[in-house]
């Protein structure tokens, strides 16, 4: 490789030149907010599309969302388009989902969540009619950590313990030292209801029983801004934000893996490719997996390799077995778009998918996604697609070889589906894919494959998450899961907001 023969992307005379790894939603959010700040910006992706996990597989014309499928807090979205002088509704068009989930039990109980208070309350009353009460106090408390943990924080990068000193009064009287579920349990008795309100955390790779209360913002999140479905999937929504970053002069580069980000002293100066080209830049961020970043990407300044093994070490979230399936009939009457199948265990199969010297459960517990319920242009005509996944332990925790156990695994799943939410699946499937921790690990180069990135704990939030800007490499900068406030689509929107925001002042003050 030639480092002197250095490539420049578009160079407007006197413009500073922005490059940021990987293609996901905090990848693309953080691109759009700096092309639209006057920064000439590049956006590199190994993949040969962009969406990151949210990639699309298409296949026999099937069309699946590789991984985010519940669309909440759509104002964040728009937000990005407003930025750059443009209107959403001329890039991508999003659908209500109701109810926004299904919940159902082996014992036959079903509980459909949406945004209808009375509803609501019927069914949880049915359960225990003390947790009426219960919930209405539990809503006004995640309304309240929603104000001061998203609304306030969310979008606020935290790089000075300072900062954390501030929160932190507001953060113990929310109690977001406790757990969500052990704060859930203070307003509602029901078992059923208290994994209603508690589950949320695992969308975005938090342990209920381990992670701060903060997340049970997540409940008034949704019941606040709604779930969404955008209108030929997430991939259209993906799409949508790169055609609006091409159309305010961004620059896009696929099938691209970034080798190394160039270092002189303690500042960035470019990125090369695995395929030999240089490019320079202003500044660098990386969307890319933390512990990737600082280890491999960084590996020849002394700050990656320590901080990237220091990462390395924090506990990081589950993973993921994803079952992409198409069927060759239309999706069965009654079954709901989002459908959460709870096993007999819940805390127990957590506490074994978390956990140290973690092995595969016997059971599990699912969310099923059949999108053909709110848009049936995602299959082709009379037929349906779907995905199913379990979280399953990150490769740290339990060393399984799942290109050995991924078939059985599968059939497994697939035949508890037909038992318990489709019936004759196998009779029906026509096309199968999976994604597995490998995938997590090989494809997106996710440190032990874990599907979430560094576990969202209190010891390892805020302040105490990887920076959105580094502390030593004066002109690098994080964006997506690894960094404050963490995964989720508002999470990683959130981040970007927050790490261009520094870049702003960094650049611009
Ligand atoms: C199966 C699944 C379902 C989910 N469901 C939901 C949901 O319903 N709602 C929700 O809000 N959230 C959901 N999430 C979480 C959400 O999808 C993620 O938190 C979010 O998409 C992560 O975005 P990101 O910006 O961190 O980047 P990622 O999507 O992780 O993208 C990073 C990109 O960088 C690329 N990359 C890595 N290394 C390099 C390199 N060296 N050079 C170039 N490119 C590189 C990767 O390949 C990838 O394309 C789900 C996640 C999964 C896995």
């Amino acid at each position: 490789m030639d480092k002197n023969s250095k490539e420049l992307f578009t160079d407007n005379l006197g413009q500073k030149r922005a490059i940021i790894i990987g293609a996901g939603f905090g990848g693309i959010s953080l691109a759009i907010r700096l092309q639209s700040m006057g920064f000439q910006t590049l956006l590199i992706d190994n993949r040969d599309k962009p969406g990151g996990r949210a990639y699309v597989y298409e296949i026999d014309g099937y069309k699946f969302d590789g991984g985010p499928t519940v669309i909440t807090d759509p104002d964040c979205i728009e937000e990005l388009f407003t930025v750059s002088g443009k209107e959403m509704k001329d890039y991508v068009k999003l659908l209500p989902v109701d109810p926004f989930y299904r919940l159902q039990w082996e014992d036959g109980q079903v509980l459909d969540y949406n945004n209808d208070q009375l509803f609501l309350e019927k069914q949880i009353g049915e359960r225990n009619s003390k947790d009426i009460m219960g919930y209405r106090k539990f809503l006004e408390y995640s309304k309240d950590l929603y104000r001061e943990g998203y609304e306030k924080l969310g979008t606020t990068a935290f790089l000075k313990v300072s900062q954390m000193f501030a929160a932190a009064p507001q953060l113990m009287r929310l109690r977001a030292d406790r757990s969500v579920y052990k704060q859930v349990s203070k307003f509602v008795k029901n078992e059923k209801t208290r994994q209603l309100l508690s589950f949320q955390s695992l969308l975005v790779g938090g342990n209920p029983f381990a992670t701060s209360s903060i997340y049970a913002l997540i409940h008034a999140l949704e019941r606040k801004g709604g779930v969404w479905f955008a209108q030929g999937g997430t991939g259209s929504l993906v799409n949508g934000l790169i055609s609006l970053f091409k159309d305010i002069g961004g620059e896009v580069i696929l099938n691209s893996e970034v080798d190394e980000i160039l270092t002189s002293g303690n500042k960035v100066t470019g990125v090369s490719l695995k395929n030999g080209k240089l490019f320079s830049s202003d500044l660098v961020a990386s969307n890319a997996d933390v512990v990737h970043t600082y280890r491999k990407l960084l590996r020849s300044h002394p700050r990656g390799l320590k901080y990237g093994n220091s990462l390395s070490k924090k506990r990081h979230s589950m993973s993921l077995f994803v079952i992409y399936f198409g069927l060759k009939k239309p999706t069965p009457e009654g079954l709901k778009h989002h459908v959460i199948l709870f096993g007999q265990r819940y805390k127990e199969l957590i506490a074994e998918i978390f956990g140290k010297g973690g092995k595969l459960s016997d059971d599990f517990s699912l969310y099923l996604h059949a999108p053909c319920v709110t848009d049936k242009s995602m299959a082709p005509d009379g037929k349906s697609s779907y995905y199913v996944l379990a979280p399953v332990p990150h490769l740290g925790n339990a060393n399984i070889d799942w290109d050995d156990v991924g078939p059985s695994y599968t059939k497994k799943i697939l035949d508890y589906l037909e038992e318990h939410a489709i019936p004759n699946l196998n009779k029906n499937l026509e096309v199968l894919h999976t994604l597995t921790p490998f995938g997590f690990r090989d494809i997106m180069n996710s440190h032990l494959g874990s599907a979430f990135s560094v576990e969202p704990i209190l010891t390892q939030s805020a302040w105490f998450r990887p920076h959105n800007r580094d502390d030593v490499l004066t002109n690098m900068y994080i964006t997506g899961a690894g960094t404050h406030p963490g995964a989720g689509l508002p999470g990683v929107i959130g981040a970007a907001k927050a790490t261009s925001g520094v870049i702003s002042d960094d650049f611009f003050n």
